[in-house]
């Protein structure tokens, strides 16, 4: 890395704030890689600018993370939230914004890194403009996410075929698990170079209370079963399978069974329709009284809730990757996943969890009970589960990656050519 010591880069993430707090709105995994990937990056030597949208007149236009790590709001479209559907037609602006930041300092970032769709476009513009190096990540995959869904938005056609140009175009994909790989070769283009580099999680910060411990700091009973779900209230995360699975638990009634489903926005805010019709079914099964919501969970109490958990649910309809499941992984946790994608990945079923078909809330109320029954398996899995993610899923691990990989993308054309060379020779 020594020759790409202090080089710019520009990640950008048009839709997802790096420094907006998690939980909210539409902010889930997409913010907590770029903000992640960004700072590591910076710690290896980079000068990491993240750009995204601007969606509040009162944020700050730029935000210090770390030393040689900020975050710059771009101004394009009214400065509010709009949900990322309706955000293609403030893309230009988007463009032309970014071009007006680097002449007013006076830099030219020799390699952009887009996140999701929407960014993906952004770099390609900046590629027919000045000379610039692409990698891109995903995150979410259109081909993929209109084959569950009954109404395709009016955008669909338009992200289908960014997607596609992207993939055949960009000077790296980054797919985040071997499925999504997968899944962009058969659904996507047989064309252009996808690098595997997985996500990755904060394995200092998570993993260093015992359950015990936890569950004293956030008044749980020490013989409770805590059945643990975080993330954001969309219908596609499934909680209503997971809330259907806890329903049918043998240990209903006869154990201290307590169901907590964290996450989500305020009332009020966006999404709030999901979460009412998930309280709702928790009401008419009659699980009010072992059901728990505790909103958006601050970062500092995240890795205590992980820890107090006897299981991590992620029930999701398709998931890219799943930073839930590494982080209660990390936390000596064992999780109960959905059997597709990234989970696929992560999860490794009779080893550091189960993995169920999507939806299908009897396996999922099996799976529940076969861990949650027995403590000694449970500590077991818990224990694989953590050991996993120290070998493959920590950030410092995963920006060293891609650090490799923007190295090899920023390398003069001659030592490339030097290298294939001599490899020829060989
Ligand atoms: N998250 C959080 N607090 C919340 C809800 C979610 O910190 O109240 C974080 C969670 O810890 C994880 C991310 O948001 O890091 C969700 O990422 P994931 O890949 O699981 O799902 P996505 O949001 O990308 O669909």
């Amino acid at each position: 890395m020594a020759d790409s010591k202090l080089q710019h880069i520009a990640l950008i993430s048009v839709h997802g704030d790096p420094a907006i707090e998690i939980g909210k709105e539409e902010a889930g995994g997409q913010n907590v890689y770029v903000r992640h990937v960004g700072e590591a990056l910076a710690q290896q030597g980079w000068r990491v600018d993240m750009f995204t949208r601007k969606v509040s007149a009162s944020d700050p236009t730029i935000v210090e993370h770390s030393p040689n790590c900020r975050t710059i709001r771009l101004t394009a479209g009214p400065e509010e939230f709009i949900p990322r559907d309706s955000l293609f037609e403030y893309l230009p602006e988007f463009v032309a914004e970014f071009l007006k930041f680097q002449k007013e300092s006076d830099l030219k970032y020799p390699l952009v890194h887009t996140n999701y769709w929407l960014s993906s476009w952004v770099g390609m513009q900046l590629k027919q403009i000045q000379k610039v190096k692409q990698v891109h990540t995903y995150h979410s995959l259109g081909a993929v996410k209109y084959k569950s869904v009954t109404t395709i938005p009016l955008i669909a056609t338009k992200r289908l075929e960014t997607e596609k140009l992207l993939l055949e175009t960009a000077d790296r994909v980054v797919a985040t698990s071997p499925q999504e790989k997968e899944h962009m070769r058969s659904l996507v283009s047989l064309k252009g170079n996808i690098d595997i580099i997985p996500c990755g999680t904060d394995i200092s910060r998570f993993g260093q209370v015992s359950q015990e411990a936890a569950r004293e700091k956030l008044g749980i009973d020490a013989g409770s079963k805590v059945v643990f779900y975080i993330g954001r209230f969309d219908r596609r995360k499934g909680i209503e399978t997971l809330v259907r699975a806890v329903s049918r638990s043998q240990l209903r009634g006869q154990a201290d069974l307590k169901l907590i489903i964290g996450g989500g926005s305020r009332p009020g805010e966006s999404d709030g329709l999901e979460r009412d019709r998930i309280e709702g079914i928790v009401d008419e099964l009659g699980m009010t009284e072992i059901t728990t919501f505790p909103g958006r969970i601050s970062d500092e109490d995240l890795p205590l809730y992980y820890a107090a958990a006897d299981v991590c649910v992620v029930p999701s309809h398709y998931e890219p990757f799943g930073l839930v499941a590494i982080e209660a992984m990390a936390s000596n946790t064992p999780v109960v996943a959905s059997d597709v994608g990234g989970l696929q990945f992560t999860v490794i079923p009779e080893k550091t969890g189960l993995l169920c078909p999507p939806k299908k809330e009897i396996a999922f109320g099996e799976a529940i009970d076969r861990i949650i029954g027995d403590s000694q398996w449970r500590d077991l899995l818990g224990q694989n589960a953590r050991a996993r993610v120290e070998e493959k899923f920590s950030w410092d691990g995963v920006a060293l990656q891609l650090s490799q990989l923007y190295s090899e993308l920023l390398q003069p054309a001659s030592k490339v050519s030097d290298r294939l060379s001599k490899r020829g020779q060989a």
